[in-house]
């Protein structure tokens, strides 16, 4: 506490993000990072945008990446925005769209950003349990509310809510903003942004930091109805007009437009987490139904919190939530194939088997 602080200042609960330690090399399996480089197209895109323009301020409109995204999804620039990170759409969304008067809902194992979001922006959550098997009851997201978020797939359970769940919500919904967040849809789900022409309360939220490899460059993107990406922007040029910057704007379109490297490299992580998430169940590991980059898994015999801190002593950081139902939990990002070998033979160990 500091009397120098306002009292919002004070009332936060900032978020804490995995660590990027630097006493050492881990294998980094904390924090959902690609384990494969960006694009080449996208960094020699970079290079050669580290020039003399960037005296000069960059594109307010960040026009040439609206469009390329737009492009890719087959929308309108004005149905599409661009922020720096999807973190910071995700504020401007919380600010744009829910309404501080009446609770916000989002599922009670979620990413915990989205608590934090709404303390800054004076919001009450309202959270939803998942059901046992932590799956999303969809029939609960109804009533007297100020909008809904969900992450699809879900963090940190991985697990993916079907496309016609998804216009479920929206049909319930059509008077409030309905958020979905698919930071990891590009490993074996189906986008809802295919949806955006027909549901003028539907906001997806998608991330170059995961499925492009690209979590250093800060690059999210945003589709939804014209009123609502012109909400977007309201908030946007009431805080920061220059979000993006030259390079980062070069380097995502050029991302954007290689999806011969994209499709390889979602392909083979995909294939990588099949590949574990069959070897831990055999070791007697409970794992959810991953469509996502990372696993959640949990041993009936064995602490997770203790799992965690022997993993980082032999130089595996995996992530450890000690919230409430998935404290016996661990979430894992899929790395190399060199890189589980690694996780497997040390839990192996681990747990004696
Ligand atoms: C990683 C993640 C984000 C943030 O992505 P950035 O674009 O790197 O800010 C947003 N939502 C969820 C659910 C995530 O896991």
């Amino acid at each position: 506490m500091s009397k120098y602080w306002t009292p919002l200042a004070s009332s936060l609960e900032p978020y804490v993000p995995g660590e990027q330690p630097k006493d050492k090399t881990y294998i980094k399996l904390n924090t959902n990072e690609n384990p494969y480089p960006p694009s080449p197209k996208a960094l020699e895109a970079m290079k050669e945008a580290a020039n003399a323009d960037l005296r000069l301020y960059p594109d307010p409109t960040c026009e040439e990446l609206v469009q390329a995204a737009a492009n890719y999804y087959g929308l309108s620039p004005k149905q599409t925005f661009a922020g720096n990170g999807s973190d910071e759409l995700l504020a401007f969304a919380f600010a744009a769209f829910f309404d501080p008067a009446r609770p916000v809902l989002f599922p009670d194992i979620t990413y915990s950003f989205y608590k934090v979001y709404a303390k800054l922006c004076g919001i009450t959550p309202k959270l939803i349990p998942l059901d046992e098997q932590f799956q999303v009851p969809i029939d609960q997201f109804a009533g007297d509310h100020g909008g809904m978020i969900l992450p699809n797939p879900n963090a940190p359970t991985a697990i993916l809510i079907p496309l016609d769940q998804v216009r479920k919500l929206l049909e319930a919904n059509p008077d409030r903003v309905v958020i979905i967040d698919e930071a990891y849809i590009d490993f074996g789900g189906e986008s809802a942004v295919k949806l955006v022409p027909e549901y003028p309360n539907l906001l997806v939220i998608q991330t170059l930091s995961k499925s492009r490899s690209l979590a250093g460059l800060r690059v999210g993107l945003a589709f939804g109805s014209e009123e609502l990406i012109d909400g977007l922007n309201r908030i946007k040029n009431s805080f920061n007009s220059y979000t993006m910057d030259r390079l980062a704007l070069r380097g995502a379109v050029a991302a954007l437009q290689d999806e011969a490297y994209f499709q390889e490299t979602t392909a083979k992580v995909v294939a990588t987490r099949d590949g574990i998430i069959a070897s831990l169940k055999e070791l007697g590991f409970i794992v959810t139904d991953s469509k996502a980059n990372f696993l959640l898994i949990s041993h009936p015999s064995y602490s997770a919190a203790d799992l965690f801190k022997q993993l980082r002593e032999q130089g595996i950081l995996v992530r450890y939530f000690n919230s409430p139902r998935i404290d016996n939990y661990l979430r894992v990002t899929v790395g190399t194939d060199e890189e589980m070998a690694q996780f497997l033979k040390v839990l192996k160990r681990l747990i004696g088997a």
